[in-house]
C-alpha cells in the first residue's frame, strides 16, 4: 500500500481533488477524516459522541480519537492500492501516529500534496459550499452548481450547509490550521515529500497538475 497525504487549509479543495482523482483510477482510494468523523457523529458511536463538540466549534478532535479511527480504517484496506489521505494528519502528533500505522501495515508514504490557496478564496469557497446529507456529493453555489438549485444531482436530496461552515467557525478553523497543521509542511518537507500545487484555479487544471505531481 502507498499513502499520499493531502494537506491544505479548510476549503482548499483536498476533498474535491482527492475524490476526482479516485473516480478516474480504481487503484486510488479516497479516505477523508472529516467524512469518517461526520459518519461517526451521525451514528453516535463512542468516538462520534466525543468528537461532535470539537467539530461544531471548529477545533481539532483529540489526536487519539482520530488516530485510532484512521489506523483502524487504513489497516482494514485490502489489496494493492494508493490511499489518498484527506484531512489527516493535521498535527505533528498525528503525523507520528501515521508513521506508526504505515510501519505496521507495511505502507509507504510517497508524497504530500500541498494545496495552496489564499485566505480570501477560502472564505468565499466555504461561504458557498453546499453538500448532500444523503450521498455526500459536494457543491458550490457558483463554482460547482447543482443542475437544480438546492437539489443533489446524484440522488435528488435537498442540499445543506455544513454546521461548521458558518463564518465564525471558519475563522477558527483557519487559525487552527495555521497554528497546528502548517508545521507539517516543514515536517514532511525535510523528508522531501512535499509537492506544492496552486489550488486557486479551475478544478480540472488542479486535478491535472496533481496527477502530474504524483506520477
Ligand atoms: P475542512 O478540511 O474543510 O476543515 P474536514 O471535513 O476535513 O473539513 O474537517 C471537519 C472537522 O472535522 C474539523 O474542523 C475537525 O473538527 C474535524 N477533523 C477532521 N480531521 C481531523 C483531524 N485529522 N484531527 C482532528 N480533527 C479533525
Ligand atoms: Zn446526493
Amino acid at each position: 500500500m502507498k499513502i499520499v497525504i493531502f494537506l491544505g487549509a479548510p476549503g482548499s479543495g483536498k476533498g474535491t481533488i482527492a475524490s476526482r482523482l479516485s473516480e478516474s483510477d480504481e487503484k486510488l482510494r479516497h479516505v477523508s477524516s472529516g467524512d469518517l468523523l461526520r459518519d461517526a457523529v451521525k451514528r453516535q458511536t463512542t468516538a462520534g459522541v466525543e468528537a461532535e463538540g470539537y467539530m461544531k466549534r471548529g477545533e481539532l478532535v483529540p489526536d487519539a480519537i482520530i488516530g485510532q479511527m484512521i489506523g483502524d480504517y487504513v489497516s482494514g484496506i485490502k489489496g494493492e492500492c494508493t490511499v489518498l489521505l484527506d484531512g489527516f494528519p493535521r498535527t505533528v502528533a498525528q503525523a507520528e501516529i501515521l508513521d506508526g500505522v504505515a510501519g505496521h501495515c507495511g505502507a509507504e508514504l510517497t508524497a504530500v500534496v500541498l494545496l495552496e490557496v489564499s485566505d480570501e478564496i477560502i472564505v468565499e469557497r466555504i461561504a458557498g459550499r453546499r453538500g448532500c446529507p444523503k450521498c455526500g456529493a459536494g457543491y458550490h453555489i457558483r463554482n460547482i452548481p447543482s443542475r437544480v438549485e438546492g437539489i443533489c444531482d446524484v440522488c435528488g436530496t435537498g442540499l445543506v450547509v455544513r454546521k461548521d461552515d458558518n463564518p465564525e467557525t471558519v475563522k477558527n478553523r483557519l487559525s487552527v490550521y495555521k497554528e497546528q497543521t502548517v508545521p507539517l509542511i516543514e515536517f514532511y518537507g525535510s523528508r522531501g515529500l512535499v509537492r506544492r500545487i496552486d489550488g486557486a484555479g479551475r478544478i480540472d487544471d488542479i486535478v491535472r497538475m496533481t496527477r502530474q505531481a504524483l506520477s
